[in-house]
């Protein structure tokens, strides 16, 4: 069952509410005393858009002079994009449809298209959070409209 936006960040702010508990009572109580310990360390391994972005820019060896970073990580998403393709087909061919054969290589792949992604926004002076939040407001405006199907940008 899905939630609603609502029950979807009311269960965002609870969670968030008690990692910070959480955090509190990291600090106070030794590791084998604390409430709740495996899930503030789940919330220690995720990372966050911004923070992705970031570490993605550090890594981020390119010509930039004349807009030639647009070019090289703009050919680079459609480059790794295709690299998903093609595992998926491989995958069809060689593999007998078995996708799940594939899994780590599809991990790697959309690492990289979100490298890209997260690079090529920075060209535009872009973060990656704005580009992702605004893609959802889309979406959901376009899914309230009942316009999620069809075609144009502007829908
Ligand atoms: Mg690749």
């Amino acid at each position: 069952m899905r939630m609603t936006k609502n029950e979807a960040e009311e269960a965002c702010r609870q969670y968030n509410y008690l990692c910070d508990i959480l955090e509190y009572t990291e600090q106070a109580f030794p590791i084998e005393t604390r409430f709740g310990w495996e899930i503030y360390s789940r919330r220690k391994e995720s990372m966050n858009m911004a923070e992705y972005q970031m570490k993605a820019l550090e890594t981020a060896m390119y010509p930039t002079l004349d807009n030639l970073g647009i070019y090289y990580t703009a050919l680079g998403l459609c480059s790794e994009a295709g690299e998903v393709a093609g595992k998926i087909k491989k995958a069809l061919r060689d593999k007998g449809g078995n996708y799940h054969a594939i899994k780590d290589d599809i991990k790697k792949e959309l690492g990289d298209v979100l490298w890209y992604c997260a690079t090529l926004a920075d060209e535009f002076d872009l973060s990656l959070s704005e580009v992702a939040e605004y893609n959802i407001e889309k979406l959901a405006s376009r899914k309230e409209r009942g316009v999620i199907q069809g075609s144009g940008d502007d829908r």
